[in-house]
């Protein structure tokens, strides 16, 4: 029998039970001192470095249930696993149980209706790379490696956005098992308080096996980098600002704090126009033909290049330490704030990255899905990176100084994807109040024992 009646500490497993277990699933079960355990419990970030009792490598949704029950019988917490880019780790614990579906990786394309079912598993270059065989995609976020589950679960802002809506405003239903043990479908008709509060409420109410997008016809693309060096970068940025302004759904531009690899540190501003070339060329102009442009590296591009192009500067197992917050917009004084802390970047691997909103993120009614800052006008988020770990307290103290810097042009709110280890006070701020006591009331009716609660979590109604 199980002894481990605690939630924490590791617990003893009964051999027998679990020997039963292992057979009983189409994955595996790795613990430590199997050699796949290191590589299943290493993240996206290196910072994070915990040990779970069980790492359960799921292959079918039945695998998922078996997982689910046995932690339940025995006691276990349970974080769940899909991409692992989760830079606070939630997508790991220590002693308990790890329900990891990166494995679970099937998608079906369905062209003639635009949509893709698709398993828990996969990463957006995975997704994108079927759905593109179609001329077909949906909105991921900025890079291909993070996964498609936790990006939707919290919102999910990307390249496609401004013209498509968030990643969670194409959803047309998830499969998920709920804490009790059922599988449920959720969409507009079937569980809709579940299926809203999927839609920017986290992985609070289950684990999602699978998720039925809406897909958009999306052929090559004017896309690529403008590059300005730091000298320029206040005016660029202002310049920026007032084309985001005035630009239609079809423009999307970041701005990116970086250092090239020849160590110039730089704005570069990535672009796409979700839309036809010839349109494209006339509405770019103005930004690549700027005074200050140090390279132009705009060009036609296949949706799956726009969104790896950025894939080489974030790499798995680098230290990362963030600090998020959106911006109640860009004012001259936050410009010069932001250029000045940058000037100061202790690693060279690090960026600061300006995302706009407007579009359709804006225009999707207020209490149609949980992700309630869609008025938000700019999401900063200060992604510090370096490799050596005595260079930890420079790092995070430098993120800390700018974050703190920044403050005066900053929202309360904050995205929930993008809030790292310390920022578990800053839940409810990912939220408005009124959605905030919405997501307790689902979370109550789903989850009224917090079982899933290795997460940016909330928690059931009182
Ligand atoms: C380099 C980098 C770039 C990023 N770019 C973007 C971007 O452009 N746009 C954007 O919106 N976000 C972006 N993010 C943030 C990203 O959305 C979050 O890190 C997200 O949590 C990643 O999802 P994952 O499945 O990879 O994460 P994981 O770490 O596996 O999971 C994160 C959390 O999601 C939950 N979860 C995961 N899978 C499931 C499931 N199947 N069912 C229930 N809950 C689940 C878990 O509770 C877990 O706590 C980026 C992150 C990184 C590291």
């Amino acid at each position: 029998m199980a002894i481990g009646s605690e939630v924490t500490g590791t617990p003893e497993l009964d051999a027998d039970a679990l020997r039963k277990f292992e057979a009983a699933l189409r994955g595996e079960v790795l613990r430590a001192g199997h050699p796949g355990y290191d590589p299943a419990r290493a993240l996206y970030n290196a910072m994070i470095d915990r040990h779970p009792a069980l790492i359960v490598r799921c292959r079918e949704s039945s695998d998922v249930l078996r997982a689910l029950e046995f932690a339940r019988s025995h006691h276990l917490l349970v974080a769940v696993r899909g991409g692992g880019h989760n830079v606070a780790g939630k997508a790991l614990c220590d002693d308990g149980m790890v329900i990891d579906l990166s494995g679970m990786k099937r998608i079906q394309v369905d062209p003639a209706a635009r949509t893709a079912r698709a398993e828990a598993g996969l990463t957006w270059g995975e997704f994108d790379r079927e759905t593109q065989e179609h001329g077909l995609a949906t909105t991921g976020g900025f890079i291909s490696t993070t996964g498609i589950a936790g990006l939707t679960l919290g919102g999910g802002l990307g390249w496609l956005m401004r013209k498509h809506g968030l990643a969670c405003d194409n959803l047309r239903s998830v499969e998920i098992v709920t804490a009790d043990g059922q599988v449920r479908t959720a969409d507009a008709t079937e569980n809709p308080d579940l299926f809203w509060a999927v839609r920017g409420g986290g992985g609070n109410f289950g684990i999602v096996t699978s998720f039925e997008y809406r897909l958009h016809p999306v052929g090559q693309m004017l896309a690529g980098v403008v590059f300005f060096p730091l000298e320029q970068a206040e005016a660029a940025l202002r310049f920026y600002r007032d084309l985001m302004t005035t630009a239609p759904d079809e423009v999307m531009a970041y701005a990116v704090f970086l250092t090239s690899p020849e160590g110039a540190r730089m704005l570069a501003i990535p672009v796409c126009y979700v839309g036809p070339l010839e349109s494209a060329e006339q509405i770019l102009r103005p930004l690549r033909s700027h005074a200050s442009v140090a390279a132009d590296l705009v060009r036609p591009m296949t949706y799956r290049e726009i969104q790896s192009m950025f894939d080489a500067g974030f790499p798995s197992g680098r230290l990362n330490y963030w600090k998020s917050s959106f911006l109640r917009e860009l004012s001259d004084e936050g410009i010069a704030t932001l250029v000045a802390h940058f000037t100061a970047v202790p690693s060279g691997f690090s960026a600061v990255a300006i995302e706009p909103f407007g579009g359709v993120v804006a225009r999707v009614g207020r209490e149609e899905t949980a992700f309630a800052h869609r008025h938000a006008r700019y999401s900063l988020v200060i992604v510090s990176m370096w490799t050596d770990p005595a260079e930890s307290a420079a790092n995070i103290r430098w993120t800390r100084e700018f974050w703190n810097a920044m403050q005066p042009f900053f929202s309360e709110a904050v995205y929930v994807n993008y809030l790292d280890t310390d920022d578990a006070d800053r839940v409810q701020a990912a939220y408005d109040p009124r959605t905030y006591r919405r997501l307790q009331l689902v979370k109550e009716r789903y989850d009224p024992g917090n079982f899933f609660r290795v997460n940016q979590n909330i928690g059931p109604a009182l």
